[in-house]
């Protein structure tokens, strides 16, 4: 199916309308994003205009396969012999971080890349603007990265994890203006910035520059739930080209529920769970590369298979999936659809976000997960935070008790 075919049978999807206006939109304006190239290869799509392309895939280097559970070591051997498979396969975008395995990860990328010539490679990396103290720390972290990752030039480069707080930093250090220099300088061929904040944040960093991308957390279930969508739409607008993080919601979505896995089996009983998360994605025609932070020359190997070539989802696997997300979410411990009418909370409660991460716990039994993403909402916002005031019962049309759910979570993670 061409990009035309699938922009047409996207509108005939009902169940993710959103979803299908925006494809239709992009076709409308005129293919100036990313355009499927086909080929006996890896999938790969059009930066803009311009003859660069990305493979839809990209290697995310955060979860590289450890020498112990516990520790940042990364064991060299596998995950070097993962950085070989991408290649040969033409998955040559790695995105690393300056923290990632604590700052073993760009050294690893550095060793494992330095047998390719730079050019057969795109290399990105982030700067972390909550690890500087002053302006001039901006230069140190970004020579440091250079050196770590053993070369001269970052082809893709981000002002890392930006919320409110980040980008006032960012802005306070001229990081922007930093970044723009080293641009000039040939040190960075794009510059973006990675994203965790709501829309209406998103909007305001993308006035305060020249982005030639941007990263954002999508997936099928965030697409409502955490207003992925939004952020897709404002950046498709921007006619900013959009890479993907967390395309498996921290692997959440590799391992749904038994009834939710029955569902997506009973469609194509060889394709994971992984396989059609992925390809939920990339169906999205602004999406120019998703990030898959692989673990296990098995994760490499599956993913190279959903994108070599890619397949957009038909109407059919979209009705499918949509079946398997019903599914899913009703063995939700929480029955939140996400629709946020009980929004805004007073005291600034996030009541949809803190379900959905609650919900996913109750689903994966992943505490780590939980960890993760429960504590990166601000204290003021969490679940104790609820002063029991009662202004959202009125408004949860699942008629939820919301006050009460507060104190159940703030109680069972005290
Ligand atoms: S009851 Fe709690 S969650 Fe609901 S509006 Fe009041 S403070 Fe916010
Ligand atoms: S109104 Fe109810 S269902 Fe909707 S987001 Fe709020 S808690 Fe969830």
């Amino acid at each position: 199916m061409n990009r035309r075919d699938f922009l047409k049978s996207a509108l005939t999807f009902a169940a993710l309308a959103p979803l299908a206006k925006l494809q239709a939109k992009s076709g409308a304006d005129g293919d100036k994003s990313s355009d499927i190239v086909s080929g006996p290869g890896i999938t790969r799509r059009h930066y803009k205009n311009t003859s660069m392309t990305l493979p839809l895939l990209g290697f995310g280097c955060m979860r590289l396969p450890r020498l112990s559970p516990d520790k940042p070591e990364i064991d060299f051997t596998t995950a070097a012999k993962m950085v070989d498979m991408a290649m040969k396969a033409g998955c040559n975008y790695f995105d690393t971080a300056y923290m990632y395995h604590s700052g073993l990860s760009e050294r690893f990328l550095g060793e494992a890349l330095k047998k390719y010539s730079r050019d057969s490679y795109y290399l990105t990396d982030k700067m972390p603007v909550w690890f500087a103290k002053s302006a001039s720390d901006l230069e140190k972290i970004f020579n440091e990265q250079l050196k770590r990752c053993q070369t001269d030039y970052f082809d893709f480069y981000m002002l890392h994890s930006l919320d409110e707080n980040h980008w006032s930093k960012a802005q306070k250090f001229h990081a922007y203006e930093f970044l723009e220099k080293m641009k000039s300088r040939g040190k960075i061929r794009k510059l973006g910035f990675s994203f965790h904040d709501k829309p209406e944040v998103l909007q305001k960093i993308i006035s305060g520059g020249s982005w030639d991308f941007a990263q954002i957390q999508l997936n099928y279930l965030d697409w409502d739930l955490y207003r992925s969508r939004e952020q897709y739409e404002i950046l498709t607008r921007a006619g900013i080209p959009v890479i993907v993080m967390e395309p498996l919601r921290g692997g959440a979505l590799a391992t749904l529920s038994p009834e939710a896995e029955a569902i997506l089996k009973k469609t194509d009983p060889q394709a994971s769970c992984a396989a059609w998360a992925l390809r939920y994605v990339g169906s999205l025609p602004n999406v120019l590369c998703i990030l898959s932070g692989m673990t296990l020359p098995e994760h490499v190997e599956d993913n190279l298979r959903t994108f070599t070539p890619f397949k957009p989802l038909t109407d059919n696997e979209r009705k499918v999936l949509n079946e398997a997300l019903a599914a899913y979410r009703k063995c939700l411990a929480i029955p939140c659809t996400a629709c946020r009418y009980c929004m805004p909370c007073p005291v600034g409660v996030e009541i949809p976000k803190i379900f959905g991460i609650y919900n996913q716990y109750k689903v994966s039994d992943n505490r780590w997960m939980f960890n993760k993403n429960y504590y990166a909402i601000d204290e003021d916002s969490r679940a104790s935070a609820c002063v029991d005031c009662g202004a959202c019962l009125k408004k949860c049309p699942q008629k939820l008790d919301i006050p009460n759910l507060m104190k159940q979570i703030a109680g069972e993670f005290k």
